[in-house]
Order: structure tokens, then C-alpha cells, then sequence
């Protein structure tokens, strides 16, 4: 496996979204299905087919796992969490920084931490929205655009494999 550290936004990416950010989304939550929690307002998150599997694999590659979405971290933490899916999770950047400079601060904290120098181009980074994309580039990371590069959680396992 070339890359290091892999890194996801989360609305619409990783899962949809009722309306607006999940952030939004505040517990009390209801699960409805394994992959689907809802509020008694009647906002939802859905988790996209593929996650769990996605993430299971990458945990098999010994690779780095990260977050950068831009939302409140604290909810959102509770929404990842609720889904099983914050275990292990490194340095996840949640807020409001450009996502540059998210993957920046991941491979410093990690490098700190772990002794681990991530390059830039070990850097797999993905996210629905195309102004997103254009700055992880510039970075130096692979950043596909979820929906266009990547249709499907599944087909990116089978990508990377
Ligand atoms: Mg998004």
C-alpha cells in the first residue's frame, strides 16, 4: 500500500445528510436501521453503503485513518462515535480550516506523536465538493472526487486493492 494515511470528509461522503451539516443533527438519537439514526425532530444521517467494510480494510493495511470535515466537532464526534466508526481515528479535524491545512496538521500530529513522516503524496484523501478537492491536490495529495472518481465505498476497496 502506498499511502500512509487516508483522510474523509464526512456529509455526503461518508454518509448523507437530511439537510445542512450533521452537526446540526444533535442526540437524542434513534437508530432506525443499523446505518440510519434519526432525531425526534426528524433530521437524519445515513450511513452510505460500504463504510464499514472500507474501514475494516484499511485497519487490516495498518494505515492511518483520519476526519477532515467542516463541522462542530463535538456533535460530530457523537455521530461518528454512534455509528462505531471514532475508534482509532487519527488526529480527526473537525472545524472550520481549510482542508489543507487539516491534512497538514494530521501528518504533524502524527509525526509528533509516532515518529512517522507522512509525505504528501502518501496522503489519500477524499470529499464530495470540488473546492475541496482542489486545494488537497495542490497539497500533493491523491484527492478523488466522491460521486465522480469514486462512485461507491465498495469500489473504492476494490481500487486500493
Ligand atoms: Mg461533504
Amino acid at each position: 500500500m502506498h499511502y500512509k494515511l487516508f483522510v474523509f470528509d464526512l456529509d455526503e461522503t461518508l454518509w448523507t445528510v437530511s439537510e445542512g451539516l450533521c452537526s446540526l443533527v444533535k442526540p437524542p438519537f434513534n437508530f432506525t436501521s443499523p446505518d440510519r439514526l434519526e432525531t425526534n425532530e426528524g433530521f437524519w444521517i445515513e450511513l452510505k453503503s460500504g463504510v464499514h467494510n472500507l474501514f475494516n480494510f484499511l485497519r487490516e493495511q495498518e494505515v492511518y485513518i483520519s476526519i477532515a470535515s467542516r463541522n462542530d466537532h463535538k456533535p460530530t464526534m457523537e455521530i461518528l462515535s454512534a455509528f462505531g466508526l471514532s475508534d482509532n481515528l487519527a488526529y480527526p479535524q473537525i472545524g472550520w480550516r481549510p482542508k489543507d491545512e487539516m491534512l497538514t496538521r494530521i501528518i504533524r500530529r502524527i509525526q509528533k506523536r509516532d515518529k512517522v513522516k507522512i509525505k504528501h503524496d502518501e496522503v489519500f484523501f477524499l470529499d464530495d465538493w470540488p473546492d475541496n478537492i482542489k486545494p488537497a491536490r495542490d497539497w500533493g495529495a491523491t484527492a478523488l472526487l466522491y460521486g465522480q472518481d469514486v462512485l461507491s465505498h465498495d469500489e473504492l476497496v476494490t481500487m486500493l486493492k
